[in-house]
């Protein structure tokens, strides 16, 4: 139960803290449309947010991509419970694994 709460964590934080900023960068630039001294950065801020929720889709879609490719047993695959995993090149102890279900960490010396 807490190992998925993890694994959705992992897949779905990142991009709804997007999504949320994507809607206040919309609500705040369409607000300063209507006042002339911001009114040009406010179209930038309604750009932003564009951009901003196009990122979230992509990240959401590349996440489910990672998870789905777990699943098949591709690439890069935790040991302990097979969830997907992210690699971190600037461990302490070197580059290492880590699971986005279980948390476990696993050295790239010892990885497959
Ligand atoms: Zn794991």
């Amino acid at each position: 139960m807490f190992n998925n709460a993890r694994l959705y964590f992992n897949l779905y934080a990142g991009p709804v803290v997007l999504l949320i900023a994507s809607y206040f960068l919309h609500s705040f630039g369409y607000q300063s449309e209507d006042n002339p001294y911001i009114s040009q950065f406010g179209s930038y801020m309604v750009y932003a947010g564009k951009a901003a929720a196009l990122v979230a889709a992509v990240w959401t879609a590349r996440n489910i991509w990672k998870l789905w490719r777990a699943f098949q047993g591709i690439g890069d695959v935790c040991q302990r419970c097979g969830g997907p995993e992210t690699y971190i090149s600037n461990g302490r102890y070197g580059p290492y694994y880590k699971c986005w279900k279980c948390g476990s960490n696993c050295s790239e010396r010892k990885h497959n």
